[in-house]
């Protein structure tokens, strides 16, 4: 499995062969489709995906082509996870709270909580760098 932040760019991109294998940097080719997954998003919104795969042309290693949307084993999005329980934590919350407004439970959500904050200085840095990232793609006369 790896991730890709946009999958139909990246179904694209490996109709091309231009994705290159995790494990040897072969290219990659399409290998049909994993299994449909349902997963809840923002709002009401459930989701059925169905991620493609992908075999490598040089190992014979296949691949599931995972949007960054989705967690891996998991049936809520990074949208309604960070969206909905990670912000509510924020603004003080608590997890029984957060559990009752959106539908999931407690200790699930707990789960996801405690895992932001240990990893909230990962968490701090990816999102400068991604915030540095988008700002040097602006033209000068956007910032000003
Ligand atoms: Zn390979």
């Amino acid at each position: 499995m790896f991730e890709v932040l946009d999958a139909a760019a990246a179904r694209v991109a490996l109709a091309r062969r231009a994705l290159s294998c995790p494990d040897c940097v072969g290219a990659l080719r399409p290998w049909g489709r994993a299994r449909p997954r349902t997963v809840r998003d923002v709002g009401e919104g459930i989701l059925t995906v169905r991620p493609d795969r992908a075999r490598c042309t040089a190992c014979k290693a296949t691949h599931v082509v995972f949007a960054a949307l989705l967690l891996p084993h998991r049936v809520y999005t990074v949208r309604f996870v960070g969206h909905h329980a990670l912000v509510a934590a924020a603004r003080g919350q608590g997890r029984r709270q957060i559990a009752a407004e959106f539908g999931a439970p407690p200790e699930t959500v707990r789960g996801w909580v405690r895992l932001a904050r240990c990893r909230a200085q990962e968490l701090r840095a990816l999102s400068i760098h991604v915030v540095a990232s988008a700002t040097e793609a602006l033209p000068a006369r956007v910032l000003g």
